[in-house]
């Protein structure tokens, strides 16, 4: 039972979700929601079946990317979101293709540690479950598939996680860098799932402000009343639009289902207005700094 009709956070085939983007907006309609964001990990690759699965079926999608970055002094990773991006500017385009290159070769490079260690699980048949940007997830699920996990999260746990023997590290995007990226496309940069940012308030949020952070996403998944409570309050210090949505992967593969998780319409009417806004000025130039192997 939903009365909820967004949800502003949904993935895709296009990277690591388990529905292709008609399957998902298909699913949005059921469940009744009149919008979705798909947010698909490095990739609009999944957009335009998307939006035309909206218009046949009433469902408004909004266009949008998650972009994963890295935080200094080891606070681990921030995730930026783009929502209402110009995502067919050529430039926008060939700096996200270069970011699935980076995972696409870091994938390649967890697989060889993996075989390593005498594991029969083969780059091909991660990059076929992938069948677009890939990611962690896919190795997971390949990992799963030969029996070399239990789950998903055991996968992580036991092989690909932090300090896990076949883990190795992403191309370092900065957060700020990403907030950057998103604004070059005119899009509306919110910062994803922020709870869990060791330095949120005191240095991360001021320094995303200044590059142009535009909003925070306050409702999310599972947060609880109080959880949110406090992330509302720091919107609102900040003059960030408070958005969310569930982080819908598919079926087991995060805790809350589609259109699950409460987000107030005037979240969309806020995201929606700034970014019209946004569109009245210039595309700030962006480049992307060069990658750093380790
Ligand atoms: P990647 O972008 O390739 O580094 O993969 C990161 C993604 O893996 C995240 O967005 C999560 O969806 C997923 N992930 C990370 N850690 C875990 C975990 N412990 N269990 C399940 N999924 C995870
Ligand atoms: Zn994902
Ligand atoms: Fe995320
Ligand atoms: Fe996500």
């Amino acid at each position: 039972m939903t009365l909820n009709t967004l949800d502003l956070h949904t993935h895709s085939t296009a990277s690591d979700g388990i529905h292709s983007p008609t399957e998902l907006v298909t699913l949005a309609h059921e469940a009744g929601l009149k919008t979705i964001g798909l947010v698909d990990h490095d990739t609009t690759g999944g957009l335009e079946e998307a939006l035309a699965a909206g218009e046949r079926l009433g469902v408004a999608v909004v266009p949008g990317i998650e972009i994963n970055t890295d935080l200094p002094n080891k606070q681990g990773e921030a995730h930026m979101l783009g929502y209402y991006i110009e995502y067919d500017r050529p430039e926008f385009q060939q700096c996200i293709a270069v970011l699935r290159e980076a995972r696409a070769l870091r994938g390649e490079r967890m697989v060889a540690k993996l075989r390593e260690q005498g594991l029969d699980v083969t780059w091909e048949r991660v990059r076929e479950i992938a069948g677009g940007a890939v990611g962690r997830p896919h190795v997971a699920r390949a990992l799963l598939e030969k029996g070399y996990a239990d789950s998903i999260s055991d996968a992580f746990d036991k092989w690909i996680g932090p300090g896990r023997p076949a883990y190795i590290p992403r191309y370092k995007l900065s957060a700020e860098d990403a907030v950057r990226l998103v604004k070059s496309a005119r899009g509306v940069p919110v910062l994803a799932h922020p709870a869990n940012i060791p330095e949120l308030k005191e240095t991360l949020l001021p320094s995303l402000v200044m590059v142009g952070l535009q909003g925070l996403e306050c409702y999310y998944g599972e947060y609880d009343t109080v959880t949110v409570a406090r992330l509302l309050q720091l919107a609102n210090t900040y003059g960030l639009i408070p958005t969310g949505g569930s982080d819908y992967h598919g079926p087991n593969m995060h805790p809350t289902p589609l259109g699950a998780r409460y987000v107030p319409d005037d979240s969309l009417e806020r995201l929606r207005r700034t970014g019209e806004f946004n569109r009245k000025l210039p595309a700030p130039a962006f480049t992307l700094p060069a990658p750093t192997q380790e």
